[in-house]
């Protein structure tokens, strides 16, 4: 399915409190704004259609809270989830299984790495370098965007990048 990358949230510039879906304690304008690339809160699973549901991520990691925003968008069919960018209800991307959203994990441990060693910690400049290598607009340049394939070609130009280290 296709998703559509949106601008900053409108919401973000609201003169008015905001409301927070449940269970969410609040949703916050000035985390909003720092969300460049949005895609909207998921109303189906990006996986298998089915219906979403708005939760604390303790329902996947057997009962033990986790994060400082520890909310998903989880899949009520197939079990596939995302978080959500802190104090907001923006998920980071799109929806996954757990294998992928592994392969996603372990490609940005080594994209941090490199990001570290060879950039000077510059995020930007190194997003900029992975979009590049894996040849897709820096819009959807966010491992929360990578579907497993993805991850795994992540993971692979990283550590060519890294060189004998990785
Ligand atoms: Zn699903």
């Amino acid at each position: 399915m296709s998703i559509t990358v949106l601008g900053v949230d409108p919401r973000s510039r609201s003169k008015q409190k905001l409301q927070a879906p449940a269970p969410l304690p609040h949703v916050s304008r000035r985390a909003l704004a720092r969300v460049r690339d949005r895609i909207a809160p998921p109303t189906a699973c990006h996986c298998c259609r089915g219906p979403v549901k708005l939760t604390n991520n303790r329902d996947i990691y057997a009962g033990q809270s986790f994060g400082e925003w520890p909310y998903v968008y989880r899949c009520t069919q197939c079990q596939a989830y995302v978080g959500l960018h802190p104090d907001t209800d923006l998920p980071l991307g799109i929806m996954a299984s757990k294998e992928t959203i592994k392969a996603r994990k372990d490609a940005k441990f080594l994209f941090q790495r490199l990001t570290k060693e060879r950039f000077a910690n510059n995020r930007t400049a190194a997003y900029a370098w992975l979009a590049k290598a894996l040849g897709i607009a820096p819009s959807i340049c966010h491992f929360g965007m990578f579907g497993h394939d993805q991850a795994d070609r992540a993971a692979d130009v990283c550590r060519a990048q890294l060189g004998s280290r990785a």
